[in-house]
């Protein structure tokens, strides 16, 4: 069988070569999976794709041309698939847990950098400056955290909370975390010290934080995302930093971050000027989509997605398969 891998980066191949045996041969690509690139797959019976790869209702009509049977993400979120498109004609399957904790721990260093200016600390005492001026952090312990969905992430990130001496409240449609205070979204905007995302995005929750959600908030408030860019509008999330209610963001994630994120852009203008201006504010901690990036979350996605390829090609079973609801 032969997959044809998008989106590819060095850290990918190392952990997916392993199993590059045994009636598997893989095809590595730099390039994303869209319209255009499409015809990388020609030849191959399965493609692998990540977060940022579009899988359009075009893309999935050029891949069942090309007799591509399976769609293997490597990866929980399936946003980028258009599953009414694929039904019937390719088979999606996912990573649906790889190391929950690797993202909760993530959002939570993001947190403790953000409140204690750590990344302020570091670039001052590599220059010999020693001054502690405007570096007042303050404590979570006693804090209101808010868990917006408590899945694997989100239930992973309030035991941490919980470690910390933080009060949690939590919003999920289906609530199942033993540790948190079950309560409204509205609740949980209006009372919450930091907000911390943790639900997939889908039409209900696509841009939950906006200029109404934002004016409701407490004067100061944090707000953590790791999960979608586009949970957050990021314009009201500007003018609520601008406008100092918002007292620090920390994302992960960025509702323009396809074309961007994952690459050096470092000797380009960025045409995104509201990731510009959110980048150039002191309150402000962007990483690119790497809260996942452990060696553990990395040896799990390559294990499960092999048994995803290996269980459909090997024993006609769809583990892990992505249905449209
Ligand atoms: P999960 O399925 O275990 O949990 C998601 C939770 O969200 C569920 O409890 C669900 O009931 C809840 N939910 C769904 N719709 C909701 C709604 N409208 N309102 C409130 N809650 C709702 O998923 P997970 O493994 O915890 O992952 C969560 C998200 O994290 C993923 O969807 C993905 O977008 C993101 N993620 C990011 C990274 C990263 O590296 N930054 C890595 C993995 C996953």
């Amino acid at each position: 069988m032969k997959v044809a891998f998008f989106d590819t980066k060095e850290y990918d191949r190392k952990f997916f070569e392993p199993y590059s045996a045994d009636g598997l041969e893989f095809i590595f690509y730099d390039t994303k999976l869209d319209e255009n690139t499409a015809g990388l797959a020609y030849g191959a019976d399965a493609a692998c794709v990540f977060v940022n790869d579009d899988i359009n209702a075009k893309v999935i009509e050029k891949l069942n041309t090309y007799c591509v049977k399976l769609l293997a993400l490597r990866c929980a979120g399936y946003n980028n698939v258009d599953l009414k498109a694929a039904a019937g004609k390719i088979v999606v399957t996912r990573v649906p847990s790889y190391s929950p904790h690797a993202v909760a721990e993530h959002a939570m260093a993001m947190l403790l950098c953000s409140v204690r200016r750590v990344h302020k600390a570091y670039n001052r005492t590599r220059d010999f400056n020693f001054s502690l001026n405007g570096l007042t952090g303050f404590v979570l312990h006693g804090k209101t955290a808010g868990v917006v969905g408590t899945g694997k992430i989100g239930g992973a990130f309030v035991e941490i909370c919980k470690g910390f001496g933080m009060k949690v409240l939590a919003f999920d449609k289906n609530p199942s975390c033993g540790g948190a205070e079950y309560t409204d979204f509205d609740r949980l905007i209006r009372e919450s010290d930091v907000i911390s995302l943790h639900c997939p995005l889908t039409p209900q929750t696509r841009r939950m934080i906006n200029r109404d959600t934002v004016a409701a908030m407490k004067k100061g408030v944090i707000i953590i995302n790791t999960s979608r860019g586009e949970l957050i509008d990021s314009e009201a999330l500007l003018e609520g930093i601008k406008q100092r209610k918002i007292g620090a963001a920390c994302l992960d994630v960025y509702e323009e971050e396809s074309d961007l994120f994952f690459e050096d852009n470092s000797g380009h203008i960025l045409n995104d000027d509201v990731l510009a201006r959110l980048i150039s504010m002191p309150n402000v901690l962007v990483t690119s989509h790497q809260a996942f990036l452990t060696e553990e979350a990395l040896d799990a996605i390559a294990r499960t997605t092999v048994e995803n390829i290996r269980a459909f090609f090997e024993r006609g079973i769809t583990q892990n398969e992505v249905v449209l609801h």
